[in-house]
């Protein structure tokens, strides 16, 4: 049988950010990198547990379920249920003239429908008044207020006597979870075609989930806005844009849009092979008329923090950084430091010329380390912040504080990993026991302490105001020692720049120290990498075992080597990370509940404090999945640590 070629909703929203798409999506011998994206996964975890959630309102719902790509018989479930009066349906499906939509919640009584569309977005409900701006527009909220648009053009036409209202269902910033364990009554788990589903318990009810942390934000107002002016494409009427990507997508008719700064971040950029061919590629080479090779130069976009560069694609056409020169950037030069502007002249000039070869300012690195106070005290946070509260008390997307670690390195060159601290008691609210923690690590010494860009400092500003709710019977010491190794952010009651506020080490990279090798981005994880590759102080020492060079480690072996080559490259530490259950038997991984293989990325660290709140956790499961996020944290220190020696290495 054929497949039908329906306009679904994903598909006009993809068309939405570029109408191409439509042309590439869900055809095999594209290949689509969001479909293999573990960072979207997990977040799409969030969105299903936040759903049932949602759904736990309306006891009496039906859910339309069966295969997603028999989209008629799920319309024809649907509208059999919808004879009924008065009805909520869950994933009530719609399919008119090839236009198909399932909606989150449906809710009739009479010929008076709800649709409620759930986001595991957070709002602040109280002070919301509308997601439209002055000048019509909606910001980040765009493409969500499209989708329910095109929800509802769709359940009009079906069924046009209906009075529709149409409603987000957000996570409320202005609701505090008023029982423990909520975020873990909605269990993710995997099915058997690797499908993510929710497990909840047979016998929850609503008195069991406390206040409610969801919203219901009615957006009329909004899908009006767009049914009548049709902001994003104020040239064809919403329902010609629906028609035009229809007709194409039905036909299968490509739509040609014009490449540009937009093709940034687009999920068909793959690498092409003789089976598998990238849209990408496809778009750029046959509006520039180049090879697949010359496609792959480096472009405009990938020039760090440059905000010309849609300006330059989009109107000058050039593409690709060696049509760059000084002239596009507004160069401004920074006396000893490296500015954003001649950070950008450097990666192009390096870039263009092949030069592989860092760029370092040594004088200005010089006089900054010569500020720094020994010993030095390197830290980095792992948070968590999800929509459902996993602890009483909070609100949705609250910063949760669940572990540190500290490294210390001492004039004489031995580095320590002088403590750490993991909190996954399933229930407590680990916060106020880590900066308690810290207080204690961090004074042991008055040397100067480092970060890794702002996450830390954002992290110990969300404690403060945590602590001035709070009746912690030490909430005046710990507001002191936040303040002492703190700046306030931009949205504190209070100003302050602590004696010891903490130095950011991604500054001191981004100042004094550029290399191609990073290909412009900062982030510790491309630093980290860069700095092995470029310095002979750090190959040697860390190919050698923990026992051998002076330094300590709360998780890895004495002989543990964080360094090693394959095929005279060296492998990313982060890679050698070893795996989670290595050697359990089949039986014994069979009792595992948590699902995971590793933590070698802050998003597993994150998945992983969310799985150690499952109450029916195995000891020796929880014991593994602790011992992996101890090794994780203690690497992301020990990186800050091989970054500062490589500095050392460089002005000495
Ligand atoms: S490469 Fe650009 S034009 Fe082509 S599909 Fe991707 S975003 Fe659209």
């Amino acid at each position: 049988m054929k497949k039908q070629r329906l306009l679904t909703k994903s598909r006009f929203k993809q068309a939405l950010d570029c109408p191409t798409k439509l042309y590439y999506t869900k055809k095999s011998e594209y290949e689509n990198t969001q479909d293999s994206d573990p960072f979207l996964e997990s977040l799409a975890q969030g969105g299903f547990q936040v759903e049932e959630l949602a759904r736990m309102y309306f006891p009496d719902g039906i859910a339309i379920l069966g295969e997603d790509w028999n989209y008629q018989s799920l319309a024809d479930k649907t509208q059999e249920l919808l004879l009924q009066e008065n009805i909520t349906i869950f994933e009530a499906a719609f399919l008119i003239n090839d236009l198909f939509i399932r909606v989150d919640i449906l809710h009739k009584q009479g010929n008076n429908i709800r649709l409620i569309e759930v986001k595991d977005k957070s709002i602040n409900a109280t002070s919301h008044n509308s997601f439209l701006n002055k000048n019509g527009g909606m910001g980040g909220w765009t493409s969500y207020l499209y989708d329910v648009a095109f929800q509802k053009y769709v359940m009009q036409l079906c069924y046009p006597d209906w009075k529709i209202s149409c409603e987000l269902n957000l996570a409320n910033k202005d609701a505090v979870a008023s029982v423990n364990g909520l975020n873990q009554l909605f269990r993710i788990t995997q099915n058997s075609d690797l499908r993510t589903g929710i497990i909840k318990p047979d016998s929850l009810t609503i008195d069991d989930l406390g206040k409610p942390i969801l919203a219901y934000i009615n957006i009329n107002q909004e899908i009006e806005h767009i049914h009548t002016n049709n902001p994003l494409n104020p040239d064809k009427s919403f329902e010609e844009l629906i028609n035009f990507y229809l007709h194409h997508y039905k036909m299968d008719i490509k739509i040609f849009t014009p490449i540009g700064h937009h093709c940034k971040g687009c999920e068909f950029h793959t690498t092409p092979t003789p089976s598998q061919k990238s849209g990408f590629h496809e778009c750029w080479t046959h509006q520039l008329n180049l090879s697949e090779i010359k496609i792959d130069s480096p472009k405009t976009y990938e020039v760090n923090n440059f905000r010309g560069s849609k300006k330059l694609m989009n109107e000058e056409e050039k593409f690709f950084m060696h049509q760059l020169t000084e002239n596009d950037l507004s160069l401004k030069l920074e006396a000893g430091k490296i500015s954003t502007s001649e950070r950008q002249l450097i990666q192009i000039e390096k870039e263009n010329n092949n030069d592989t070869t860092p760029h370092i300012e040594i004088e200005g690195l010089r006089n900054e380390i010569n500020s720094w106070v020994y010993p030095l005290n390197f830290i980095d946070f792992e948070t968590s912040a999800v929509a459902i509260p996993f602890t009483k008390g909070r609100t949705p997307y609250e910063q949760t504080a669940f572990q540190f670690s500290h490294h210390i390195v001492y004039e004489d060159g031995r580095i320590e990993h002088f403590s750490e601290y993991l909190n996954t008691s399933p229930g407590e609210f680990p916060n106020f026991d880590f900066i308690r923690a810290l207080k204690k690590s961090l004074e042991s010494n008055n040397g100067s302490i480092f970060r890794y860009h702002n996450h830390e400092n954002t992290i110990v500003n969300a404690i403060y105001k945590q602590l001035l709710n709070s009746n912690e019977p030490d909430t005046e010491e710990l507001l002191e020692f936040i303040k002492s190794i703190s700046h306030n952010t931009g949205n504190s009651s209070s100003t302050w720049s602590g004696e010891r506020d903490m130095i950011d080490l991604w500054k001191v990279v981004k100042d004094y120290y550029y290399d191609p090798y990073t290909k412009g981005s900062n982030s510790i994880k491309s630093v980290l990498p860069a700095a092995l590759n470029s310095s002979a102080f750090l190959q040697n020492k860390y190919s050698k075992p923990i026992k051998d060079i002076n330094l300590t480690s709360k998780n890895f072996p004495d002989d543990f080597t964080f360094l090693k080559m394959e095929e005279n490259q060296i492998i990313n530490p982060y890679k050698i990370l070893p795996p989670l259950f290595n050697n359990w038997t089949d039986e014994q991984l069979e009792q595992t509940i948590s699902e995971l293989d590793e933590i070698a990325n802050g998003g597993a660290a994150l998945v992983a404090y969310a799985k150690l709140q499952y109450q029916e956790m195995s000891s020796k499961e929880r014991n593994e999945i602790k011992k992996g996020l101890l090794k994780y944290c203690e690497l992301d220190t020990l990186a800050m640590v091989m970054i500062y020696e490589y500095f050392m290495e460089v002005i000495n």
